[in-house]
């Protein structure tokens, strides 16, 4: 219903004017409303009378005829279009307002946006200055919509350059043109009547009835049974209901149910009342036994319904509308605001927003976006809108609570629009008080959480409910998130009763949900805590904000401090009725009431108390604490009790870390992981510590201790040891013990807290950086997770990083990482107070090693603390009191007394920790002030003998004794650094004395500690030498030991290989040198030995060794076949090579889909795979139900060493040593010249085609016209030139042979296997060549020389793949093999053309190459004795074969690509062009002229030489592995004129490519004749048709855009090509060929083979053989999948400036393309590794299995 069609000037299909129908509205003299609503009940039951089956066009035809268009035209008072029209020229607002969709893309800018909720749609984005800023990019939940304009939103650049006054095409000064009087006229008396309509029809109740002014004609009985939308329900529960309630076909139930979701109401049958009435109560009984809850259906008559419809449609009219004129808005605005006089009724809009919950999903979008068009568009009446919502806000947000539809669709979530505008919020907390109107709703929403107590309590609380309560929490936030500047008295007033208000609800928060600790049994059922917990959460920034603003203002924040700490009191009465008790220690008392957190209740919710801390600080950061007396009596402020429930606490989290609480379960370590978690602390733990160090600044310090030390429940502990066995006892006594001496630390030494020292909020983010940073080198992401959020969800991060660490770029994978600047070091403490326990050990572990590797000692005493500010001086008074030395003594004595179970080496370290601190505070003070004026005195305190016995010894003496316990070796360097402090203490309290300057003594001070560390650096080197060689001891054990682990064999195996990799290229070089007259030349008569070393590999399975030869048993390579269309040149037109009928022997040129066969490499004996392979079958059979990754049926399994996806092995076939005597050689050269070659493998063929099929015919022309000596020829010639035995195989060979053949039939054809299909050699030599077609380009993209440089998978693989092609013809019949190898030649030779012969344009030529050599010593096969070539003749088999098919492709490159006119001019005219020129002019002949002979020489030696190149590299590639002739050395290296010759002379071709013709002008002048006047290449010629041109292209992943925006930008451009609902879809890209597609949507799934195969899958299919790379636009991933069954995630190729990857954009920061990381996709795809990544992944992903790939 909501059209967006509507939006344009030009709506479309308009009815001519009816004449008629204007005039009645056009008199003046009428009453327009009731005309109006004649006109209505006339027409609207009629227009909308087909509900159930709609037309929705006709529908929209008759509405614009009938009312619309008069309406229009009377309003305007001429053609509407024009008249639309001309108001669109005039200008557009300076507002976007364009309101977002869900999974839109915005755009916020964090220099620019006032707060995060202020966004831009893509189009302003992109036309803005925010372009260029730190923007973020997050996905609209829905419904807000773009502040482009707005100038409160932005500090900077408000207007994108659209919306920049003057922008638009118009030039006239104001952007709005004036409406004349006479529209505005029209406006006033037809916007009331049309509204009051909206209105009523909306809101209209009664099911069968219409107001009377519609009802006009005799009621009828018609009705509509209308289901509701509701949130409860499921699809499937609402498809089942109507179905089982209609009786209807599960599409139409279907239909039905998409309609209700997205429309939110559907009629689902009508009929008379009786029908309908039965049908709604079916519906509800049935849906109400699925889910215990009946489903909305209501029976409405059909005018209603019609009514209702065309309210909507006039709604959006109205929507439209407003778009062009201000006026139109104000005057809308103006009408809906209008409170009738003497009412109490609401407003129309009021009236609407309260009736919002009420309205179905439909109606209440488009009221939203009238909203949005309309007031929101006007700053004045946004305001005015703004006090109408804050009036009615109580009830608003309980209808919300109560209603079911998610918050964008509730008219509530407006409230961001209006409370985050900074002048807006000020006036509604001034005149309509929202403060308390927000706190209020919350009180009264929430009592049904509050039990007996008046405290909140959430067991069994419903999450969907609450989650509501949080989203008016959310606009307390959106209301503070700006703070004032000026502050009037009534903002004051009206902001402390808010506070005062919010007071309130802390209250019922502080001490909620108690808890007891559990003895004996274990709790029965954890407890529900995530509520509460998350309540804090969301309170967390608002308690924040609510001190700031109280901060802001002297008078305000005392006035504040004293209503916080009233509550604090009223609160605090728990335990008064009990008796005071006494507790002594050293000669001093602490009276309190006694309260024992292990045995009564305790709570960790005390927002009221930390509110106060917070506040605390304040004034004294503001110094306003010095008037706190006028406000807080001193008798009232009862410090004790202030602290007494923040100490409970941190009991609580040391007793639940002594294990005592491990029977309350897991809810409360949950609570207690939380309250210490970066989302809580802030107003959690870190208020609970400064709330202590508040105490310990009023309290008297020995006073302060004795509670603590009582709350700890350790009282006794230091009082006298008692005699306990209790292992578990003494644990749990050590472990409170160390808590509380952490806390005490933190009391002490925790000062970044702005107000308790003098320190900024960038001081303390730099410490929070410098320790997340001192534990490990951190990526930005990880450090903005580890740091508290504000209220802007910023965390001032970026400010100061760079002062503090130095940023490290990533590699090809991974991420950048953030490294601490050396200079920080310093300031490392290693009891932070941040810190978990594993973070605090990684980082002392970190910290240690450093100073290590630097050769330092390994101290790390606290840095030096910065000073408390005057209010807080007092708390360091705790360090030198008499308990605090009594507990220090204590421990220390307990250790050195070697009393093992009642101390730990933790404590001591804290101990030492509180010594140090104490030791510089005295220091620092010592050097500020003169001695006398000192009166914190550690020193004497420390070094003072104790009275008691226990205190026999002074801490001094203890600490050189400590240096002695073994235990405690780690802690030595601590302890000589505090004994050396304390002699700088004593001698600057001499020095002081002797009044002489600090500085002198700081230097010798040093000096000493130099002398001593040279000492110790000796010491230290000494012992690292000892350990060095103890290491390589240990090292040398250890690999003995494990030879026989698999893990090991895996490595070491690895390391042999490249071992043995890099020997193999040293005896290469030796060899080059020594036989440096050995011939290059692979080739002909020249021809060189091949270099065949013995090879012997090792089995990966048994690890035994074995040499690879003819006769032994099989050695396999494991291997991966898979169809691939990497080289394809036509991606549009992939045909699909698979199936029983296709006839793969011809590749096309385009290369449109080969097989490729790859390998990781690694060696077996066949045996050991096959038994391997047959253990996992059967591992697998018996366990059923396990998914496998890998699909056992196709042969497949991961590589047992490297795991990568396999599916077949390649038997190891040894090459086969050749050499030829050149005496030999040159003695044949002399008689077998190619023309005569030609003649005997004519004769042989035809012979065998005699002997073979007897009876046909087969006539053979001759080849040369002189007739040298037929008769001397005969089916025997070709055995004259030298035969030899064919290769005997091993059985096991031959079985292996077979086996990998068929697997590369039956993947690369996709057919059942068939050990006999005559198409299995072909596919061998199909594979084979395209295989090396893959590596050529590969390493040619990669700019690697064509030798030497392929990773050793590569090269074993193919060395393999090669010879394995060769050997396969020994399995299959000759007969076979003649047979293809004829058809091969016929491409070549006329003679033998036969009707299904490819045209030569049609063909690739490389592959006619390969399959040729390989097949053609079938020739040689005598009857029973299967012969092979020798030497020599295969040497001038291959050199003729190679020439030919060179000679034919040059033809081709001639033909396809040296026909266009030059673009530049060269005067090259060298030989091999004037050679070119005369060919061509041979050519003309021969095509009698289609060839032009213009064409200059030297451009179509150009192009021959350039589009050759490929062919060359790969039959270079293709003789090397089948010959192993050693290469020349230029295609070692990358060269491009060298290795042209290089090339040609390895292959025994004159550089000068056209004297081949030439040379064999008598052999091949028939061949040129039968090329040439083949059809397909005339037409060619002609321009009648296209052939590929060479070199082919190389294909590249499609080019991304650096800036990740652009594709957003395509992407929400990006319409589905099958649906055009504005439904969210997941627009995907192809990478292999840039398509866009709708992906995971039931609207593009396609049906292939039965299945229904996601957009993704199925274009898959078509696009990479089944293998795919997609980008997912709005998730940022990469998707790989294989098949249907396959896939996995891969980080797309963006990072942001931190160098991270951002998968689903959570963090949002700008993306740009990474090069590197995309030219790994573009070679994961090129080496054909996606199938493998796949494998990898989800063996180490499991995950991914849940994943349904097929509907991608
Ligand atoms: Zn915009
Ligand atoms: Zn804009
Ligand atoms: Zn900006
Ligand atoms: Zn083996
Ligand atoms: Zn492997
Ligand atoms: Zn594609
Ligand atoms: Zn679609």
């Amino acid at each position: 219903m909501a059209d967006g069609a509507d939006r344009g000037p030009a709506a479309g299909g308009r009815a001519p004017a009816q004449a008629p129908q204007r005039a009645t509205w056009c008199d003046e003299r009428f009453d327009f409303e009731a005309t109006f609503l004649q006109c209505l009940a006339k027409h609207v039951p009629n227009i909308y009378s087909a509900e159930m089956d709609p037309l929705v066009e006709k529908q929209e035809e008759m509405v614009q005829a009938a009312i619309l268009y008069p309406l229009e035209c009377y309003l305007f008072g001429e053609d509407p279009d024009v008249f639309l029209e001309k108001l669109q020229q005039s200008g557009t607002s300076q507002l976007c307002g364009k309101v977002f969709k869900g999974g839109e893309t915005t755009y916020s800018c964090r220099d620019c946006a006032v707060d995060p909720t202020c966004v831009l749609c893509i189009d302003c984005f992109q036309n803005s200055i925010h372009k260029n800023h730190r923007y973020k990019m997050h996905s609209s939940t829905g419904g807000g919509f773009c502040d482009c304009g707005d100038t409160e939103a932005w500090k900077a650049g408000p207007l994108c350059t659209k919306h920049e006054p003057g922008a638009s095409s118009s030039p006239k000064e104001n952007s709005e043109c004036q409406l004349s009087e006479e529209i505005m006229e029209h406006s006033r008396r037809v916007f009331p009547s049309v509204i009051k309509y909206i209105v009523d029809m909306l809101i209209w109740e009664e099911e069968k009835e219409l107001p009377v002014e519609l009802t006009i004609r005799e009621k009828v009985d018609s009705y509509y049974c209308v289901l509701f939308n509701d949130e409860h329900h499921s699809y499937d529960h609402v498809i089942y209901s109507l179905q089982r309630a209609l009786g209807c076909e599960l599409g139409e139930a279907q239909l039905h149910t998409t309609a209700i979701d997205k429309e939110g109401r559907r009629a689902v049958k009508a009929g008379h009342y009786a029908s309908c009435q039965e049908a709604k109560e079916e519906i509800k009984r049935h849906s109400e036994n699925v889910s215990q809850r009946p489903l909305h259906v209501e029976v409405l008559h059909a005018d209603v319904m019609a009514h209702q419809k065309f309210a909507l449609r006039l709604g959006s009219w109205l929507n439209k509308l407003m778009s062009y004129s201000s006026d139109f808005r104000q005057i809308f605005c103006q009408i809906c605001l209008k409170e009738e006089a003497g009412s109490e009724n609401p407003c129309f809009i009021s009236k609407l927003m309260l009736w919002d919950a009420r309205l179905h999903k439909g109606a209440r979008k488009i009221l939203h976006e009238l909203i949005f068009s309309s007031f929101f568009m006007e700053m004045e009446y946004k305001k005015l809108f703004a006090i109408e919502f804050v009036k009615y806000y109580k009830a608003l947000q309980k209808e919300y609570i109560s209603d079911d539809h998610d918050r964008v669709l509730s008219v509530t979530a407006l409230s961001v629009q209006m409370f985050t505008v900074p002048t807006l919020a000020r006036h509604l907390i001034e005149e309509q008080n929202v403060i308390t109107t927000i706190t209020e709703t919350l009180l009264e929403v929430l009592p049904e959480y509050l039990d007996k107590n008046d405290k909140f309590n959430f067991q069994g609380y419903s999450q969907d409910k609450l989650s509501r309560v949080y989203a008016v929490i959310y606009d307390l936030r959106y209301v503070l998130v700006s703070k004032p500047t000026v502050w009037t008295d009534r903002l004051r007033e009206r902001f402390l009763e808010g506070f005062v208000s919010f007071l309130r609800i802390l209250t019922c928060m502080q001490g909620m949900e108690e808890i007891k600790r559990q003895i004996g049994q274990h709790i029965e059922v954890d407890p529900d805590w995530e509520a509460a917990i998350a309540i804090q959460m969301q309170l967390k920034n608002i308690l924040l904000m609510f001190q700031e603003w109280c901060a802001c203002d002297e008078e305000l924040l005392l006035r504040s401090y004293s209503e916080c700490h009233k509550a604090v009191m009223r609160c605090s009465t728990n335990g008064r009725s009990r008796e005071k008790t006494v507790f002594h220690l050293c000669g001093h008392t602490l009276e309190s009431r006694p309260y024992r957190v292990s045995a009564d209740p305790v709570s960790i919710h005390l927002p009221l108390s930390r509110t106060l801390a917070g506040l605390h600080v304040r004034l004294s950061k503001t110094g306003a604490i010095s008037r706190l007396h006028e406000f807080v009596s001193p008798e009232d402020f009862q410090v004790e009790l202030l602290v007494e429930y923040p100490l409970r606490c941190l009991v609580l989290v040391a007793q639940v870390a002594a294990e005592m609480w491990r029977r309350n379960g897991l809810s409360l370590i949950s609570q207690v992981f939380y309250y210490q978690d970066v989302k809580c602390r802030e107003e959690m733990y870190d208020k609970d510590i400064i709330m202590l160090q508040i105490g310990a600044s009023l309290m008297d310090p020995n006073q302060f201790l004795l509670l603590i030390l009582q709350r700890y429940e350790l009282a006794d502990a230091f009082k006298k040891i008692k005699p306990t066995k209790d292992q578990d006892l003494i644990k749990q006594y050590n472990v409170l013990i160390e808590e509380m001496l952490q806390i005490l630390i933190y009391v002490v030494g925790e000062r970044y807290v702005p107000g308790i020292s003098n320190v900024t909020k960038e001081d303390v983010i730099m410490r929070e950086i410098i320790h997340l940073l001192c534990i490990e080198p951190m990526a930005h992401s990880a450090i903005t997770k580890s740091l508290p959020e504000n209220e802007n969800n910023e965390t001032g991060l970026e400010n100061v990083i760079d002062k503090v660490a130095t940023f490290k770029k990533p590699g090809v994978s991974g991420h950048g990482v953030y490294e601490l600047k050396d200079e920080c070091l310093k300031e490392f403490n290693m009891f932070f107070y941040h810190y978990t326990k594993t973070q605090h050990s990684k980082a002392e572990h970190t910290q240690k090693k450093r100073r290590k590797q630097e050769n330092r000692d390994e101290a790390l005493p606290p840095p030096p603390p910065p000073d408390f500010s005057p209010a807080f001086s007092n708390v360091v008074r705790i360090l030198n009191c008499d308990v605090m030395m009594h507990i220090l003594r204590t421990l220390l004595q307990r250790a050195v007394e070697l009393e093992t179970h009642l101390w730990t080496e933790a404590m001591i370290q804290m101990v030492l920790h509180l010594l140090s601190l104490g030791l510089l505070e005295e220091k620092q003070q010592l050097q500020k002030c003169p001695e006398e004026e000192v009166t914190f005195d550690f020193y004497h305190k420390a070094t003072r003998m104790g009275s008691s016995a226990l205190n026999a010894v002074n801490v001094l003496m203890l600490l050189e004794k400590l240096k002695r316990v073994p235990q405690l070796e780690a802690q030595k360097d601590t302890v000589n650094w505090i004994l050396q402090m304390f002699d700088m203490v004593k001698r600057l309290r001499e020095k002081s004395s002797l009044a002489t300057v600090g500085a002198t003594s700081g230097s010798e001070a040093t000096k000493g500690d130099e002398s001593t560390q040279d000492k110790e650096k000796a010491e230290r080197k000494r012992k690292a030498e000892a350990a060095r060689l103890h290491r390589q001891k240990i090292m040398a054990q250890m690999s003995a030991l494990q030879r026989n682990f698999i893990e090991t064999h895996k490595l070491l195996y690895e390391n042999t290989l490249e071992a043995q990799g890099k020997d193999d290229a040293i005896m290469e070089e030796e060899s080059i040198s020594s036989a440096i007259d050995y011939s290059r030349i692979a080739l002909g008569p020249k021809r060189g030995p091949s270099v065949a070393e013995k090879e012997i590999l090792t089995c990966i399975l048994c690890q035994e060794e074995q040499e690879v030869k003819l006769e032994s048993a099989a050695m396999v390579l494991s291997a991966c076949v898979q169809k691939s269309t990497a080289l394809t040149q036509n991606r549009s037109r992939i045909l699909d090579l698979s199936g029983d009928t296709v006839d793969p022997l011809f590749m096309h040129p385009d290369l449109p889909c080969g097989t490729h066969t790859g390998s990781c490499g690694h060696v077996m004996h066949a045996a050991c795979w096959q038994k391997y392979f047959e253990a996992i079958q059967l591992n697998f059979r018996q366990r059923l139900h396990v998914e496998q990754i890998f699909d056992l049926e196709n042969g497949e399994y991961l590589c047992p060493l490297c795991k990568s996806l396999c599916n077949t092995v390649i038997p190891i076939v040894p090459l086969q040593a050749q050499k030829i005597n050149s005496e030999d050689a040159e003695a044949v050269a002399q008689i077998l010249s190619l023309a005569r070659w030609l003649e005997i493998v004519t004769v042989r063929i035809s012979g065998y085609s005699m002997k073979n099929a007897k009876g046909e015919k087969q006539n053979l022309p001759p080849f040369t016209n002189k007739g040298t000596g037929n008769s001397a020829l005969e089916f025997h010639s070709i055995l004259s030139f030298g035969v030899q035995s064919s290769a005997k195989y091993s059985s096991s060979i031959k079985e292996m042979l077979i086996l990998f053949a068929t697997t590369i039939y039956r993947v690369g054809l996709k057919v059942a296997p068939n050990e006999a299909d005559s198409r299995i050699p072909v596919m061998t030599w199909s594979t084979c060549a395209f295989t090396i077609q893959c590596i050529e380009n590969l390493l040619e993209t990669e700019g690697k020389p064509l030798f030497g440089s392929l990773q050793n998978r590569q090269h074993s693989g193919l060395k393999a793949l090669v010879q394995f092609a060769a050997a396969q013809r020994t399995t299959s019949p000759q007969v076979l093999i003649q047979k293809h190898l004829l058809r091969l030649l016929g491409v070549l030779l006329p003679n033998f053309r036969g009707e299904d012969t490819p045209s030569l344009l049609e063909v690739d030529m490389f592959h006619i190459l390969v399959g040729t050599v390989l097949s053609f010593p079938s020739l040689y096969w005598e009857d029973a004795v299967d012969l092979q070539p020798s030497s020599v003749s295969s040497a001038y088999n291959h050199l003729y074969l190679f020439h030919l098919t060179t000679l034919a492709h040059i033809m081709q490159i001639i033909i396809s690509s040296a026909t266009e006119s030059p673009a530049a001019h060269s005067s090259d005219n060298g030989e091999e062009a004037q050679s070119a020129q005369s060919f061509c002019r041979e050519l003309c002949q021969h095509t009698s002229g289609c060839f032009s002979q213009d064409i200059p020489g030297w451009l179509v030696w150009d192009c021959v030489k350039k589009g050759i190149m490929p062919y060359l590299r790969c039959a270079a590639l293709f003789f090397h592995y089948l010959l192993g002739v050693s290469p020349p050395e230029e295609l070692l290296q990358v060269s491009e004129e060298g290795q042209f010759k290089a090339l040609c002379s390895y292959l025994s071709l004159p550089t000068n490519l056209f004297l081949l013709f030439h040379d064999y002008r008598d052999a091949v002048n028939p061949l040129l004749q039968r090329w040439c006047t083949d059809p397909v290449v005339l037409s060619c010629l002609k321009g009648k048709s296209i052939a590929i041109r060479y070199p082919r292209k190389r294909n590249h992943l499609i080019e991304l855009p650096e800036d990740y925006s652009c594709l957003l930008n395509q992407a929400s451009q990006f319409k589905c090509p099958r649906s055009s609902d504005d439904e969210q879809k997941h627009p995907v890209l192809c990478l292999f060929c840039g398509a866009m597609l709708c992906s995971q949507n039931t609207c593009c799934q396609e049906l292939v083979n039965g299945e229904e195969l996601g957009a993704c899958t199925s274009h898959a299919l078509q696009c990479g053989a089944g293998v795919c790379m997609f980008l997912k636009i709005r998730e940022c991933k990469v998707v790989l999948i294989e098949g249907k069954t396959r896939g996995c995630l891969y980080p797309a190729p963006y990072l942001d400036e931190y160098g991270e990857t951002d998968p689903g954009l959570k963090r949002g920061n700008p993306l740009h393309l990474c090069q590197e990381r995309y030219r790994k996709l573009h070679l994961l795809w090129q080496q054909h590794c996606i199938i493998e990544e796949i494998a990898r992944s989800q063996e180490t992903n499991q995950i991914f299995f849940g994943f349904n790939w097929q509907l991608l």
